[in-house]
């Protein structure tokens, strides 16, 4: 089957129309009429060839939210007209350790990522979310609740689960410290996350001016970063602090707010980091981790909270053409809080 959707060609070249091939519909598949793509960093930092290896032409989109128009004979959970998502990974080996504990993001075998991988069905590359269909295996396909605004789910299915997947493992609690650093579409689903969960919430930002929507999506506080005396004010105050910073940046600031025996989670900077300095760390037992998106499992766990605490994304609504526009915009940091594509618009 025949489908629209826009691509980059070039690590420098803007997205563009193009027409991609989606498999036929197989036993456990179902197929997807895509109406809502969320704008992830990540389609940017691959589109852009940032991490390495980007095969082009690719087609980004992983934040993924349409109706069910086709199942495969062995689909009995998903039937056509239903609302579902589909987030980063589409398919995992089902065999090894980590997907036999739900953590398909771990496979050891890698992830069949939904834009980008070698796809070991219809060979080629996988094809992401910025097309009017896509076709995936039941078992990466979520179930999403018409209870909240269709429109600004689609970005709990990346933004949403990177998010609340670290918040549970470090079993972030009521009364917890918690800094989320980075007011972009992963900080900001943070800030909302950590907040339901009941914590008092620290918005750690370098734009003071977006001080006060931060306390609008739930902070208690807004801590600029780049202040040096405020920052010196909070040191080893935190419980937890997630950072979404997505470029190298110095972490020995932020690892002297957090307490004693207390974690940053990194879930931005894929790349080299500057100099951290160990003395930070030790004294202190201080800890500092990464986290990649969540299983499958965490993420229905994760839209099923959503759903029970009236818990969407702040999005802006754009048209297809206009991706190269919002791309500029998010790399400016200039985003409230999530770009959308209406896919109506292809
Ligand atoms: P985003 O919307 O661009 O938000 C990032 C925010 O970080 C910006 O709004 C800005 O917030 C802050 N920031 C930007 N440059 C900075 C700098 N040089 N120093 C300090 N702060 C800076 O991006 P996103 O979509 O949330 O994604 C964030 C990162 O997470 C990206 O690298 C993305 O690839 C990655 N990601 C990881 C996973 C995972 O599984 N680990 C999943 C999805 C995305 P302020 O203006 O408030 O400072
Ligand atoms: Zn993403």
């Amino acid at each position: 089957m025949k489908t629209a959707a826009y691509a980059a060609q070039s690590e420098d070249s803007d997205l563009g129309p193009i027409e991609i091939e989606r498999r036929d519909v197989q036993a456990d598949d179902v197929q997807i009429a895509i109406e809502y793509c969320g704008v992830c960093h990540s389609d940017i930092h691959t589109a852009h060839n940032d991490w390495g290896g980007t095969v082009y032409p690719v087609v980004p989109g992983h934040e993924i939210v349409g109706r069910v128009v086709k199942v495969g004979s062995n689909v009995s959970n998903f039937k056509e007209g239903q609302l579902v998502g589909v987030g980063c990974m589409v398919d995992s080996c089902q065999s090894c350790s980590a997907c036999d504990e739900d953590l398909e993001q771990y496979c050891e075998k890698g992830a069949v990522m939904t834009y980008g991988s070698d796809d070991p069905i219809s060979g080629g590359r996988t094809h992401g979310g910025y097309s009017n269909q896509i076709v995936v295996d039941q078992k990466f396909v979520l179930n999403v609740s018409e209870k909240l605004y269709t429109k600004a789910v689609a970005p709990l299915l990346c933004a949403g689960i990177t998010t609340y997947s670290p918040l549970r493992q470090w079993n972030v609690k009521k009364g917890d410290k918690v800094g989320v650093v980075g007011l972009g579409g992963l900080g900001h689903m943070g800030v909302k996350l950590a907040n339901a969960m009941g914590a008092e919430v620290v918005m750690i930002t370098t734009s003071p001016e977006k001080g006060a929507d931060a306390k609008r999506l739930g902070a208690s506080e807004v801590l600029v970063s780049k202040d040096e005396d405020a920052m010196k004010a909070q040191a080893g105050s935190f419980d937890f602090i997630l950072n979404t910073v997505p470029v190298a940046h110095d972490l020995n600031p932020y690892v002297s707010l957090l307490k004693r025996d207390a974690t940053m989670v990194l879930v931005g900077a894929l790349n080299p980091l500057p100099d951290l300095n160990g003395a930070g760390l030790i004294l202190g037992r201080k800890r500092i981790a990464g986290s990649l998106i969540g299983g499958i499992a965490e993420t229905q766990e994760m839209l099923d909270f959503c759903a029970e605490h009236d818990i969407v994304s702040d999005v802006e609504m754009i048209d297809m053409k206009d991706i190269n526009t919002a791309y500029k915009r998010v790399m400016d940091s200039d985003v409230k809080y999530r770009f959308v594509i209406d896919m109506k618009s292809l």
